[in-house]
């Protein structure tokens, strides 16, 4: 491996622990004084509807992916999977339902001896069926309602009658989350959540297209600890107050030639689920290699731009059945295509997420047909998103060490 680098860290750190300790603080106020009430919601699922009503929002797939970034997933996988949920579904899944049988949460470091508990959960299967599994159990547990969007997946293109069909399907939660919340449904409270929303996704795509520069001022792993607040507090003004501030920052690195990867001589494209328990090892093993890992497809997932607060239902549900993991390959391949011409890509990074089959693309041989048309190399790693026996770390470094010196050749 090549040499050790010293990573330049981002000041705007600190504040997002802030911004986030606030959230988890406000969860825990609810969860013990059920001040508020707390609607459970799949990461692309029609939070902004919630917080409009005055839900406080709890995301899954965000515990579940903190249990993999401090790699205690690996302890809870095996108790859901005994419960009889495979190993070989979701690991956010049996993460997060392991991590529940065991009475164990990141959360205590928040005060919370459990998850919150929900009084709704919503969900929307643009991302997998997983989902919706997932929150039924937690709807037999907690004996509360679940609601949701069926969104029809692998789409050549996103056709309008299935828009409405699931902007119908958004329409007919409202009630429900009337009577829970016993408060009336407003529509101008909704078009300014869905404004709030749509700021804080339009800055987060430009904190991410600030890597097109040559050298990038932050990479994809730097992206997958300070997407948070667009994951869980977007709709909020507080995720729009964090991405102007790191946005800022980041402009000045660029300003400043301040490189992520100090002499950056390789960009690369990362396609697939992060890999959490190691996303430390990963970054300074690219970084050592003078390699920048400068866009993905995932982090891009949460940049809703065709929100319009004058139309909020429609085109919430034309948003969230426009993200990338619900379409065909031929649209993921000309996104990959476009990135890659705009981003400066030398090769691509392809993670073959062993449990996630919703958000592994290699696995049709679009890589072969990738590197055919845009002449650049790829790479496949194999791991999980959480579960780390699905992972070798010295096999991907020695692949990824001589991946960079082919490149190089
Ligand atoms: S998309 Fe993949 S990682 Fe996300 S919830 Fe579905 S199966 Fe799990």
């Amino acid at each position: 491996m090549g040499e050790e680098k010293k990573i330049p860290q981002l000041k705007s750190t600190k504040m997002l622990k802030e911004v986030m300790s606030k959230y988890f603080y406000e969860l825990a106020e609810a969860s013990k004084t059920r001040n508020k009430k707390i609607a459970w919601c799949t990461s692309v699922g029609p939070a902004e509807l919630a917080i409009s009503m005055g839900f406080l929002v709890f995301y899954p797939e965000n515990h579940a992916a903190m249990m993999g970034a401090n790699r205690t997933a690996t302890e809870y996988i095996p108790v859901a999977n005994a419960y009889g949920y495979s190993p070989d579904i979701c690991s956010y899944l049996t993460s997060d339902i392991g991590a529940y049988l065991k009475r164990e949460t990141p959360l205590k470091a928040y005060g919370m001896e459990s998850v919150p508990k929900p009084d709704v959960l919503l969900y929307n299967t643009n991302q997998c069926r997983d989902v919706y599994d997932w929150f039924s159990f937690y709807s037999r547990e907690f004996n509360v309602p679940i609601y949701g969007v069926n969104t029809p997946r692998n789409q050549p293109e996103v056709r309008e009658d299935v828009v409405e069909v699931c902007a119908r399907q958004m329409e007919e939660i409202v009630p429900h989350l009337e009577e829970i919340s016993g408060q009336k449904f407003d529509i101008d409270r909704f078009r300014e959540v869905l404004a709030d929303s749509l700021k804080c996704s339009l800055l987060w795509e430009e904190v991410l297209n600030t890597a097109a520069n040559v050298p990038a001022p932050a990479t994809f792993f730097d992206h997958c600890i300070h997407m948070g607040p667009a994951v869980v507090l977007r709709g909020r003004k507080e995720a729009i107050e964090y991405y102007e501030t790191l946005l800022q920052e980041l402009k000045e690195r660029v300003r400043n030639g301040i490189a992520a990867v100090p002499g950056e001589k390789h960009r690369f494209y990362w396609d697939g689920m992060p890999i959490w328990g190691k996303l430390r090892v990963l970054s300074n093993t690219f970084a050592s290699l003078n390699s920048a890992v400068v866009v993905s497809s995932y982090c891009n997932s949460w940049v809703f731009s065709k929100f319009d607060p004058r139309d909020p239902f429609r085109s919430m549900a034309r948003a969230y059945c426009s993200i990338f993991i619900c379409q065909d390959d031929n649209f993921k391949e000309r996104y990959i295509e476009e990135k890659v011409e705009k981003f400066k890509i030398d090769g691509i990074i392809f993670h073959d997420s062993k449990t996630c089959p919703n958000n592994t693309n290699c696995r049709y041989a679009m890589p072969q047909r990738l590197q055919e048309r845009l002449e650049i190399p790829f790479l496949i790693i194999n791991g999980d998103l959480n579960d780390l026996r699905c992972f070798s770390e010295e096999q991907t470094i020695t692949n990824i060490e001589a991946f960079v010196e082919q490149l190089e050749e």
